[in-house]
């Protein structure tokens, strides 16, 4: 079957359509005729090579995808084939400590769909049983796509890492990445008061429609930390959230609140930082790093998306063989929210 990935790693210019096998339901495994599929930040660095990170080639790209289920594996007894589903692109093993201790997110064999296994850009995926979960009503297959990657991630970062309370101050930097309308929505459904920053005036309405109570503007002579420190009338803001990684650590340590929380979610603009240890300590205030989720926090942000508490947000739906288009777009400054590759056509 065709697949939209790459056959060697490298930047954009090696994406393309490769051919991989069909691969049958095992025990236990749901297969999907996928029908949506959605790319994240991850997408680029699994095309760049992951140090650390085996990939088999080709590789196909896309965590997120929603479809019909095609086919069951032995044992799997409760999932009709043609039900519409999602799938949670977090694959665990269910037997290491962590899993045992109801961790999930933290099991020493976590892989991701898209990553460490092939994805979701091609006719078939197969996940295990408890990855599949029945599309909300009344979802497209591409609002169902949009959804289970940044949504898991936001929610375990906010509600679990920084356990985000009512009343408090929240500060999402950066508006680009999808990640961050997930985060809007689930600051404000936690009581928060949200605000955004952006490079780009253009995300200021989006962010505003989602929710947030104030967008902040940074440029040279508007820096985050001065920006978040004047916007939380010079008491510091109670949790940062930040996906950008070494130009605005930094500058999010010293605008965090005493007892404040930063967590770090990504480094899209870069690895490393340098902090002042000093602000961390003399304010009692962390730094944590979140990725994806465990099972109950999966299932609680997707029971809120289901009650309509949350939205997916999509940004633009291609066609299957624009898949090149497609991811040229998540790069686009004026992106707001997922990027949808359709699946093939029957
Ligand atoms: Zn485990």
């Amino acid at each position: 079957m065709r697949g939209f990935g790459f056959a060697e790693h490298g930047g954009p210019e090696r994406l393309g359509y490769v051919d991989v096998p069909e691969p049958p339901p095992a025990p236990g495994e749901v297969r999907v005729r996928v029908r949506a599929a959605a790319f994240n930040r991850l997408d680029r660095f699994t095309l760049a090579g992951i140090p650390g990170v085996r990939v088999d080639l080709p590789h196909v790209l896309g965590s997120d995808g929603a479809g019909e289920v095609d086919a069951v594996g032995e044992g799997v007894a409760d999932v009709k084939v043609g039900a519409r589903v999602l799938i949670n692109p977090g694959i665990w093993d269910g037997t290491c400590e962590a899993c045992r201790a109801g961790s999930e997110a933290l099991c020493r064999e976590y892989r991701i769909v898209g990553e460490h296994l092939q994805g979701t850009a091609t006719r078939f995926v197969v996940a295990p049983r408890r990855n599949v979960r029945p599309l909300p009503d009344g979802w497209s297959f591409p609002q169902g796509a949009a959804a289970p990657l940044v949504f898991q991630t936001a929610w375990r970062a906010l509600a679990t890492v920084a356990g985000l309370r009512a009343g408090e101050r929240v500060a999402i930097v950066g508006a680009g990445g999808a990640v961050a309308t997930a985060a809007v929505q689930i600051a404000k459904l936690l009581g928060a008061e949200v605000a955004v920053t952006s490079r780009s005036a253009a995300h200021e309405g989006p962010v505003r429609r989602l929710g947030a109570d104030a967008f902040l503007r940074t440029d040279e002579a508007h820096p985050l930390d001065r920006v978040l420190w004047e916007w939380s009338g010079k008491k510091g803001v109670d949790v940062i959230f930040d996906s950008v990684g070494a130009p605005t650590l930094p500058l999010s340590v010293r605008a965090v609140a005493r007892g404040g929380r930063i967590v770090v979610i990504g480094a899209t603009a870069g690895p490393r930082a340098e902090i002042d240890v000093r602000t961390l300590f003399w304010r009692q205030a962390s730094i944590r790093g979140s990725t994806m989720a465990g099972a109950r926090e999966f299932d609680d942000v997707l029971g809120r998306l289901a009650r309509g508490e949350l939205r997916p947000v999509v940004d633009a739906t291609f066609p299957f063989e624009d898949g090149v288009a497609a991811f040229a777009r998540t790069d686009a400054p004026d992106r707001f929210g997922k990027v949808v590759l359709l699946g093939p056509p029957d």
